[in-house]
């Protein structure tokens, strides 16, 4: 079986003492031996600071971008090796928000998905139609075009079976009006046969989360219906107790 995962995506917010008072705080909480991978992408200039305070705590590390390239004439950029050197291992690649306020493409997310396997990274792929394009039916449309043109390059096994792929339509983002846990069960399984077309039985072990509005009450929702094997929350992951509430609720779902 394969374990789950939750993923904060912290996005702009959390100051260096917010994110020591997180760490702290979320050391109180009785998430014991819960079996779930859990991961906290934070803004870059917590990432120093974040792996050092993580060192005694299960909480994995995450950015949530990069460059592709190792080094540069890229003012403002980070790239995977500067990530590597810190002790991340996970970095988020294609997320709405970076498509929509930065013009983020499916090709560079890709780059972004291929650096990370280079450099030793995780990466964690969204994709997700908007309103309008689920409105015309174009889900599917969207879904294929944002996939296949971000793994396209990945030819090794390994990559393949470890990739994170989240599926997040991008109108329950940050809305409080998630999806219809049954209606993303069908997208993720509509991604999943895209990649065993691709990848064949190699794709059954890339994991591929929910996100999307997503909160201790409702997450369960998703990870309990067939072929979700986690979420990537923004909101409901940047106070300890809520996050921990999470990761209880997908743990406890798991031993049944
Ligand atoms: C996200 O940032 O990827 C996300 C799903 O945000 P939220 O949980 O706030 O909708």
């Amino acid at each position: 079986m394969k374990q789950p995962l939750v993923i904060a995506n912290w996005k702009m917010n959390m100051t260096l003492s917010e994110t020591e008072d997180f760490v702290r705080r979320f050391a109180q909480e009785d998430v014991g031996s819960s079996g779930v991978e859990m991961v906290i992408c934070a803004p870059f200039v917590a990432l120093s600071l974040l792996a050092t305070l993580l060192r005694q705590s299960s909480l994995l590390l995450g950015a949530q971008n990069m460059h592709w390239e190792k080094e540069g004439a890229f003012t403002g950029e980070i790239s995977p090796l500067m990530l590597r050197e810190i002790g991340v291992r996970y970095v988020i690649a294609g997320h709405s928000e970076r498509r929509i306020h930065f013009g983020e493409t499916d090709g560079q997310a890709g780059k972004k998905v291929a650096a990370a396997f280079a450099f030793g990274l995780t990466p964690i792929l969204c994709v997700g139609e908007n309103d309008e394009e689920r409105r015309a039916g174009k889900t599917e449309k969207v879904i294929q075009r944002q996939l296949l043109g971000a793994v396209s390059a990945l030819d090794q096994d390994e990559q393949q079976r470890r990739l994170i792929v989240a599926y997040e339509p991008v109108w329950a983002i940050g809305t409080g009006m998630p999806a219809d846990a049954g209606d993303a069960a069908v997208v993720i399984t509509f991604i999943r046969a895209l990649l065993h077309e691709k990848w064949g039985e190699r794709a059954v072990d890339a994991r591929i989360l929910y996100g999307g509005s997503v909160n201790p009450e409702n997450i369960t929702a998703f990870t309990g219906s067939q072929g979700i094997d986690g979420a990537l929350v923004g909101n409901s992951s940047l106070k300890p107790g809520s996050y921990a509430a999470m990761v209880r609720a997908v743990a406890a779902e798991r031993r049944g």
